[in-house]
């Protein structure tokens, strides 16, 4: 008998199985147990070698073996070979689902084949692509247990389904015009329009008119790119301001028409999980203005479904394709929720009759110094499992933060993250957070044992987490936010070792209450110290401060002594405001301190005149890295106070760009130097705090290093330093990595806790010690 582990189902694993033993002449059985892959196989020695030996180097492109086990049993005598249906398998747990994958070749030929059954049949997929994660109901993956089992195939696709040399056998989403889902385009109302859905669809396009389309894990609002008036439209229909739009484009061409693209990013571009790439923009290249104002970086993909290559085809592209969602809620995922919500968005709905299961928002990525990463892991990468650097003892659950969540389930070595959710502020992304609970929970037929939440006591993610410990008696382990950023990047690398983690984000709530944000923090998976911070000021208004980033430049202002100079620096903003928020410095009042990095960029972005008011997060400082496109050759000045913690003091920065303002110096060599001082701090707080501790372990983490000139710079300097550096890869350095830090960190207490006991009870032998 064969057991394997891994990326095994729903991705031809068995069809490729069931092929090989029958050409090797074996006799036996392939099946789905939770988990794993199990092969019941004989023959002779000779073919049983060559059988696991093409099995391991030939296995489908999608499967990845991660353990494989043999156990000898005495031969059953069987006279053939065949595939066994699935177990049900709910309550098992620890099923590695595969995600959803882009249309291969073989399917984008008989697409475009006229004589084929299914030429230009919008719903074509096969064993090695399709929908996976978003269609499936419960484990494991048999069409029955997918929302493709209201199709019931017709004969000719029932004939592919059970012919073993067919790349359909065994492909559970196998269907065919004949018998598969159907298109339909509505209008606002829900009334059906036209008989042929997508050549309507694209005339609406290219009059500019507003379309919802049915993707994988959503609706997408789509526009004519080009076509400046309804990229304005969707802008303000969608009450989304200025952060960027997505496009798909074509193909690989008409990407490399708009965007400069590096060979890396043209892979990752080409990539199965077809992410959103964001890559720089080439100027004039014919899209409306309206589509990324203010930041270099244009998002792009490729068409992931059939329906969106004959979209594309048909329409010419590029298409603007953002969430079908207004502002930050949720992507809409079945058709009476998108009519309902989309209703006042998108003039006419593209869509079709097979449900969506699991909502997925498109993942984003991105190529930096010559290396895939990922900002938004959810389409294409959920719910994949990373492994982790100290098991679970308990099926646990952590629950992320407040911003851009996700959540992450963790089952022995395994942390199963789920798609991305949101932003919990929004009352109908909480009610997407309880589903996307429930979800994994169920996929994996695992119910946690223990919680794990950030410190901030009015996160909507911590107060769910009280109540459910409280309803059901389970525990709540709390982990400190930029403990748990600099955690998700130890357990992407595998790191059980104490490290430096440098951790600069936005918001984080702090061990003494204030809000950190710029911290070096010294420890382990288990436990950290606060090493070093930046000096903290006061945040006038707390949360309007960030929303309005003159009010920190007034803050650095008025604690580097330079309050005189801030009529001239932040002009434009009303003297009354000004006076208000002066009173609030001088009095100390609604003026929360802060450490924070993200909050310092927002000042300096102030000062440059990047603008004085955002309307998305991050949006200063994101603006402040695109006018700066570089770095300076020399940093402005700062200094290293030496207490414990270290304190970075930066009045002198601030003092020195004040002068250079004031001096009419372009703000672009500002942002420059002010990047190139950021880097600086990095390395000098990093060796001050090697010759105390000891440790070449740099762990950089947190939405800050979503900054490409900090973080390339960062790895470069921090590695010429000779230190060891590590940044986030497979999850996002922001706020959606969380829930897997959260995870790492509560492992590995739990492990500790039961080695702790263990050392207890050998020490007085006979005794049990009960903590
Ligand atoms: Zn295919
Ligand atoms: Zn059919
Ligand atoms: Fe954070």
């Amino acid at each position: 008998m064969i057991a394997i582990r891994g990326r095994v189902q729903g991705v031809g694993f068995r069809p490729f199985v069931y092929r090989l033993a029958t050409r090797l002449g074996l006799a036996g059985s392939v099946g789905n147990r939770p988990g794993s892959v199990i092969i019941d196989v004989e023959g002779t020695i000779a073919a049983l070698d060559a059988f696991i030996d093409e099995m391991t180097r030939a296995a489908p492109p999608l499967a990845r073996i991660e353990a494989l086990e043999v156990t000898q049993r005495p031969p059953r005598g069987e006279g053939s070979f065949r595939i066994e249906p699935s177990e049900d398998a709910h309550a098992a747990g620890g099923l590695p689902v595969a995600a959803d994958v882009a249309t291969c070749d073989d399917c984008l030929r008989e697409l475009a084949d006229p004589e084929d059954r299914r030429y230009q049949y919008p719903f074509i997929a096969c064993a090695s692509c399709g929908p996976r994660l978003t269609i499936l109901e419960r484990t494991p993956f048999d069409r029955e247990r997918t929302t493709m089992a209201r199709f019931t195939m017709c004969p000719a696709c029932r004939a592919e389904y059970e012919a073993p040399h067919d790349r359909r056998f065994h492909a559970q989403i196998t269907s065919c015009p004949a018998c598969g889902p159907r298109l339909s385009l509505r209008d606002a109302e829900g009334r059906l329009t036209a008989a042929d859905a997508i050549p309507a669809a694209a005339a609406a396009l290219r009059a500019g008119r507003l379309v919802a389309v049915k993707g994988l894990g959503g609706y997408h609002v789509a526009c004519d790119a080009g076509h400046h008036e309804a990229v304005v439209e969707l802008r303000r229909r969608k009450h989304r301001d200025a952060q960027p739009l997505a496009l798909m484009v074509r193909d690989l061409d008409a990407a490399a028409a708009l965007a400069e693209l590096t060979p890396e990013e043209r892979a990752l571009l080409r990539s199965p999980r077809r992410p959103i790439v964001l890559a720089r923009a080439r100027e004039g290249a014919g899209i409306s203005p309206a589509v990324a104002p203010g930041v270099r970086a244009l998002g792009l993909m490729l068409p992931y479904t059939p329906l969106h290559v004959m979209l594309l085809d048909a329409t010419g592209g590029p298409l603007v394709m953002t969430s079908g969602n207004r502002s930050s809620e949720p992507i809409a995922r079945d058709d009476a929720e998108a009519l309902a919500r989309l209703g006042g968005v998108a003039d006419l709905f593209l869509g079709h009759d097979r449900p969506i299961r699991t909502r997925c928002d498109d993942s984003v990525a991105r190529v930096v110094a010559g290396v895939p990463v990922v900002t938004r892991r959810s389409r294409g990468f959920a719910p994949e499992p990373l492994p982790l650097p100290v098991p679970c003892v308990e099926p646990t659950l952590a629950l992320g933060g407040q911003l851009k969540v996700t959540l992450a389930l963790g089952c022995g070595g395994e942390a199963f993250l789920s798609p991305h959710v949101g932003d919990l502020d929004d009352v109908a992304t909480y009610h997407a957070y309880r589903d996307a609970i429930a979800q994994i929970e169920a996929l994996l037929g695992v119910s946690p044992t223990v919680l794990v939440r950030d410190a901030h006591p009015d996160y909507v993610s911590t107060r769910l987490a009280q109540e459910r410990a409280r309803d059901e008696g389970i525990e709540v382990v709390v982990v400190q936010h930029h403990h748990a950023h600099m955690a998700s990047c130890m357990a992407e690398h595998g790191l059980d070792e104490p490290v430096l983690g440098v951790t600069f984000d936005g918001t984080g709530f702090g061990l003494d209450g204030t809000v950190w944000g710029g911290e070096f923090l010294a420890g382990d998976l288990r436990s950290f110290r606060r090493a070093a911070h930046l000096r903290p000021v006061p945040m006038p208004g707390s949360d309007r401060a960030v929303r309005e980033p003159w009010r920190m430049a007034l803050s650095h202002l008025h604690d580097a002594g330079a309050a005189d100079a801030a009529e001239r620096l932040v002009g434009g903003v009303p003297g009354s405001s000004l006076r208000l928020v002066r009173q609030m410095l001088d009095r100390r009042v609604q003026a929360p301190l802060t450490s924070s990095m993200g909050r310092l960029f927002d000042a300096i972005a102030a000062l440059c005149g990047v603008r004085h008011a955002t309307t998305y997060e991050g949006q200063a400082a994101v603006e402040l890295e695109a006018l700066a496109d570089g770095l300076a050759p020399r940093g402005y000045p700062f200094r290293l106070e030496d207490g414990d913690p270290v304190v970075i003091d930066t009045r002198p920065l601030i003092r020195a760009i004040v002068h250079d303002v004031a001096g009419g110096v372009d703000p672009a060599a500002v942002a420059r130097r002010f990047h190139t001082t950021v880097v600086d701090l990095i390395e000098a707080a990093c060796v001050r705090l090697r010759e105390r501790t000891g440790v070449d372990a740099v762990v950089l983490s947190g939405g800050v290093f979503g900054n490409v000139l900090v973080s390339e710079s960062a790895v470069l300097r921090l590695t010429a330093a000779r230190f060891r550096v590590y940044c986030n890869r497979f999850v996002p350095c922001n706020d959606g990595g969380l829930s897997l830090g959260q995870l790492a960190v509560a492992a590995a207490r739990r492990q500790a806790e039961q080695q702790r006991k263990i050392t207890m009870c050998l020490n007085a032998p006979g005794r049990v010690v009960e903590e």
